[in-house]
């Protein structure tokens, strides 16, 4: 059975356009000069969604919504740091869809500044009119999402609460489907990636692409990610067991184990939402050669560790690489004081 027969068994709503481009970054090829190694690379445009600003959770909002309505909510409450992407894209997918939309942000990265709490995604997330809530320091966001859904049941209404990054087995579905969708552009391109690269935050845009991978009959292990948030060891076992979560769903006898995944921890510098100079460099780099915006947090470090490995020649000559743009640009106005030249 082809992967796309697996998925039609799930309810989904369409969020965005199918397929996103995949386009050669070759000014940027031109730029790197003798540096680049032979290698090839290209970017698979999925910061190039019409709603809400687009980016990867769009993908996996496509099943979340759709199973928050087949389960009769009205609401969706959306778990997520201050800067999150996942709840503005969230919240412009309820106001797309007519759900309510509620907003529970917690302090995940130590940034205090007007500018981090209230520009970028939040005030977008107030433009889409979500009810936002911003928690303090310390906060347990997922009990105060848990105890909204009982206020909001109480009052005769029904929430789904979507947790971090909406990376359950069927949000995950969205990145299993664009497994699919690379192998077709692959083959009407003719080109063979030899590696995908892209960054792992929640891990279920690693977990969805491996599961998808994997019932398509083609390697896992040649999608690299860089972690943005978790120690490399706590990633590889979160992510597997988000695979094989995925592959149970859709009734697959394949299971992975950690070792089958490939994560680095290079880029992660001091932790989730933390600024590297590496970061920096490969946001402007990207920006000035290819006229097109990494994020800060996501695809600004996963960037960063390609341009060290092509630089490295950790890739082979000649090989070609798929890079993942996953927007998140508004984070680049919550960071603007690290921009600053
Ligand atoms: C959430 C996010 C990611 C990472 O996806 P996960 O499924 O959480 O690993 C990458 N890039 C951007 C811009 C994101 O918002």
């Amino acid at each position: 059975m082809q992967i796309h027969d697996l998925l039609n068994e799930f309810p989904r709503t369409r969020l965005m356009e199918q397929p996103t481009p995949i386009q050669r970054l070759d000014r940027l090829e031109e730029a790197l000069g003798d540096q680049r190694n032979g290698v090839s690379i290209w970017a698979k445009r999925d910061d190039l969604m019409a709603l809400g600003g687009g980016g990867n959770k769009l993908r996996k909002l496509e099943f979340l919504i759709a199973q928050a309505k087949s389960q009769g909510c009205d609401t969706v409450i959306a778990i997520g740091g201050v800067q999150s992407n996942f709840a503005r894209l969230a919240a412009a997918a309820c106001a797309k869809t007519g759900l309510g939309c509620e907003l529970v942000l917690a302090q995940m990265v130590p940034r205090d500044s007007e500018i981090y709490q209230r520009n970028g995604n939040v005030l977008l997330d107030q433009l889409l009119g979500a009810h936002v809530h911003v928690l303090a320091r310390g906060e347990d966001p997922i009990a105060f999402a848990t105890r909204r859904a009982d206020e909001i049941a109480a009052s005769g209404s029904k929430a789904f609460v979507a947790t971090l990054g909406g990376s359950t087995p069927v949000g995950c579905l969205g990145y299993a489907d664009c497994a699919f969708e690379i192998a077709m552009q692959s083959a009407e391109l003719g080109i063979e990636f030899d590696q995908i690269v892209i960054p792992n935050g929640s891990g279920g845009m690693h977990a969805g692409l491996a599961a998808g991978m994997a019932l398509t009959g083609s390697s896992p292990s040649r999608v690299k990610a860089f972690t943005v948030l978790s120690p490399v060891e706590t990633a590889l076992v979160g992510t597997a067991e988000k695979v094989n979560a995925v592959l149970e769903l859709v009734s697959s006898e394949t299971r992975l184990a950690p070792a089958d995944l490939t994560i680095h921890g290079s880029q992660l510098g001091a932790g989730y939402g933390m600024p590297t100079p590496a970061m920096l460099e490969a946001v402007r780099t990207v920006g000035r050669s290819e006229g097109l915006f990494l994020d800060p947090v996501y695809s600004g470090k996963a960037f960063a560790g390609l341009l060290a490995d092509i630089r490295s020649g950790a890739i082979p000559p000649r090989a070609n690489v798929l890079f993942i743009m996953t927007g998140g640009v508004p984070g680049l106005y919550a960071y603007q004081d690290v921009f600053r030249e």
